[in-house]
This record gives C-alpha cells, structure tokens and sequence, in this order.
C-alpha cells in the first residue's frame, strides 16, 4: 500500500509518540488541513484521536529503522518525536535529521538539561519542564500585578484627596 503521494513537496509530518501530547498535536494539525502520519508502538494509544482526524496510524518502535522507512520518513518536512522517553526522542530525532535529512525536526525532553546535546545536533526542543515554569511564572506575574493595581489605585486616590 502507498501511504502517500510521490511528491515531494506535498509536505506531511510524522507525529512519533500518540500520548496526552502527540495525540493532541495530530487532532489539532490534522484538523488544520495537515496531512499526518502517526506512530505508536501501542496500537491502543490511537483511540486518543478524534473521530476528525484525518491522517494514518502506523504500530511500530519507533527506534526500529524499518517502521521509519514504512512510515516513508524520507518523504516528510516535519518529524516531531514527543515519546515519553528522551533516549528515544533523541535517537528519532538523529535519525530524521541526518540519515532522511528532514528540515523540521523537533524532539520533546523531558531532562532539561540534556538540551544542550539537542541544540549541538541542531534539533529543536519542546521541554514541558520548563515550558510550565515558564507559564507558571506568567501567572504569578499577573496574579502579583493583578494585587498591585488595587493597592496602586488606592495610593492615587489617597494621594488625590
Ligand atoms: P504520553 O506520555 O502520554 O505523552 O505517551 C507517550 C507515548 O509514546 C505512548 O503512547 C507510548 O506508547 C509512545 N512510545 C513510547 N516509546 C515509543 C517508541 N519507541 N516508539 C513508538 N511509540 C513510543
């Protein structure tokens, strides 16, 4: 069977991993007209896709080069790894970037301070770690703001009469 077109530039993304996140990540991209193509090595993780999704499912380890090249992995712009396992992000990641050459290829970890192996080997990352830190910090920042105008206000109007 022929998964996708022969061309090249028709463009569709390897999703490696279809938990909480990939799965998530295949729904929204596939139901924004992408074409995808979703790896997991537990079939029953594809029932976290919605009844829109569009895009093909393909069991397998994905650290096995025999489920890339099914998965026709030289024929994708993105390959995006987000496994629960950073050895595995890693090595997918590796193996898109320099043995299929994929333009786009970002790796979730989970260990940030591996990022620094990543950013050597030109592969972006998506580190939930710090991404919630960082969110987490935005929220404090507008909770701490939010209880400054009330006290500010009333120093304008203390100061006013
Ligand atoms: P979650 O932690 O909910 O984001 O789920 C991670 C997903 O990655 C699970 O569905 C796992 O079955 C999947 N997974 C883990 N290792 C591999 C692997 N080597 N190949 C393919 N899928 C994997």
């Amino acid at each position: 069977m022929k998964l996708y077109s022969n061309k090249k530039n028709d463009g569709y993304t390897i999703i490696v991993g279809c938990g909480r996140l990939g799965a998530n990540l295949a729904n929204t991209l596939s139901d924004g007209g992408g074409e995808i193509v979703v790896i997991d090595k537990d079939p029953a993780s594809f029932r976290k896709l919605s009844a829109s999704f569009g895009g093909i499912t393909t069991t397998g380890d994905a650290t096995e080069m025999v489920v890339l090249t099914n998965a026709e992995i030289g024929k994708a712009t993105a390959v995006i790894s987000v496994t629960n396992n950073d050895n595995t992000n890693i090595m997918v990641a590796q193996l898109a970037k320099e043995m299929f050459n994929i333009g786009q290829v970002i790796a979730r970890l989970y260990d940030p301070e591996r990022e620094c192996v990543y950013r050597e080997l030109d592969i972006d990352t998506i580190c939930p770690a710090v991404l919630s830190t960082k969110e987490i910090d935005k929220l404090l920042g507008v909770a701490e703001a939010a209880a400054l105008v009330p006290a500010a206000a009333a120093e304008t109007e203390g100061g006013a009469v």
